[in-house]
């Protein structure tokens, strides 16, 4: 029975993945598990999963939580930066699930990988921000990144197959989004609604948005430099809309090897958990004759600068990649609310770019620090836009 921390356990990977523990009782237990504010949906999980220890976002949060659960819960709940460090941890977790989104996954997938746990790797922010450090970290506590990301299972998977310096090239698959096809003009208007509407995937807001943006892609392959320890001149992208070829390696003597499946999210996840068995999970099969055309396309840097941006932040090095993730966090949060169009969203981060600058050292405390000083860049340029 492997136990499991899940971090990030209301949200659309979380849900998945306990998806997944359901459907295989006997092979998974959650030992763990972290969220945020949802706290309806976390006590119906915490009641169905009975974790060991709980974390939520914050005090107000925990109280709640303690209300609405069984008095065997109450002294198992703890919250904040301290309470998901705990769970991602968690003793007799001999994996940690990162899901939360955003900057917030950093440090506790960190604290993992400190406690020696293995890392299912859904938190893509955690690579970008600090790639170095978390990669030195777990080779040094020798535990294993599986990737959560579609993409980067798929290319996981593909370099099973060959050796690593036969690899001329990683090529990343991106859907293209809601938008794909447009130009800047009909960029100009488009709502929170329809950019939240990705044709293929059921995800996450922030994701999503980044998906309509390609930002999504942009930070993809940031965390691929890493996780594969490959230079960005050897990661190309490619537009396929129809999300059936999730990613391909190129070996030198020409052969590309990809992995294909339905766009479904428990697909990967179960490959990370469960490495490198693999898992009966009863969806649909991809069926190809019904595929129709696989399309594959240049992607646009024109109209979706965001993509072109990450690959500056990478080349750059230093602190750029976290000023890069953090500047779009802010952004994206304001075009939810309305506060910035869908093209403002690559020049806020952008120009907080240009005003952050990369600074020479890395160390955590640089990129923690980079992060804040983005952030409040960014807020003011948003609302200088006003
Ligand atoms: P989501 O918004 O649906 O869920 C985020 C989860 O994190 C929620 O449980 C939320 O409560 C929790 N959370 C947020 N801030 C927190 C904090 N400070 N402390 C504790 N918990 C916190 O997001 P998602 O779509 O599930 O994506 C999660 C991560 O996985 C992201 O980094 C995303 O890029 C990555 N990812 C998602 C998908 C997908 O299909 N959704 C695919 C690939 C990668
Ligand atoms: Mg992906």
């Amino acid at each position: 029975m492997k136990c499991i921390s899940l971090l990030g356990a209301t949200g659309s990977i979380g849900v998945n993945v306990l998806e997944v523990v359901r459907s295989s009782p006997e092979r998974y237990k959650i030992g763990a598990m972290a969220a945020g504010t949802n706290i309806k949906l976390l006590v119906s999980q915490v009641l169905e999963f009975n974790p060991e220890i709980i974390s939520v976002i914050d005090s107000e949060r925990a109280k709640q939580l303690a209300e609405l659960l069984p008095g065997r819960f109450r002294n198992k709940i703890y919250y904040g930066t301290e309470g998901n460090q705990l769970v991602a941890a968690y003793e007799e977790a001999e994996i940690t699930l990162s899901a939360i989104v955003g900057a917030a996954g950093l440090l506790p997938t960190l604290a993992a990988i400190e406690a020696g746990k293995d890392i299912g790797l859904a938190n893509k922010e955690t690579l970008v921000m600090a790639g170095q450090i978390v990669m030195e970290a777990a080779k040094k506590k020798g535990v294993k990144l599986l990737p959560v990301d579609s993409e980067h299972s798929a290319i996981f998977q593909a370099l099973e197959a060959g050796r690593k310096e036969d690899v001329h090239k990683i090529i990343l698959t991106a859907s293209g989004g809601p938008f794909r096809g447009r130009n800047r003009v009909a960029l100009e208007d488009v709502t929170p609604e329809q950019a939240l509407a990705h044709p293929n995937w059921s995800m996450g807001r922030k994701i999503s948005i980044d998906s309509a943006t390609l930002m999504n892609k942009g930070l993809e392959v940031i965390e691929a430099r890493w996780l594969f320890g490959v230079s960005t001149a050897s990661i190309d992208v490619v537009v396929h809309p129809q999300s059936i070829v999730h990613s391909l390696v190129e070996y030198q003597d020409g052969s590309v090897l990809a992995q294909l499946g339905i766009p479904d999210m428990r697909i990967p996840i179960a490959y990370a958990l469960s490495y490198p068995e693999r898992t009966k999970l009863g969806l649909k099969p991809l069926q190809l004759a019904q595929c129709a055309n696989l399309e594959f396309i240049e992607p646009d840097y024109e109209c979706f600068p965001a993509l072109r941006l990450a690959f500056d932040a990478i080349d750059s090095g230093g602190v750029l990649p976290a000023v890069l993730n953090a500047a779009n966090e802010i952004a994206v949060e304001a075009f939810l609310n309305s506060q910035i169009s869908f093209l403002q969203i690559a020049e806020t981060v952008s120009q907080t770019m240009d005003i952050v600058h990369e600074g020479k050292e890395h160390s955590l405390e640089d990129i923690l620090e980079a992060d804040r000083q983005a952030r409040i860049a960014a807020e003011k340029i948003i609302r200088n836009s006003f």
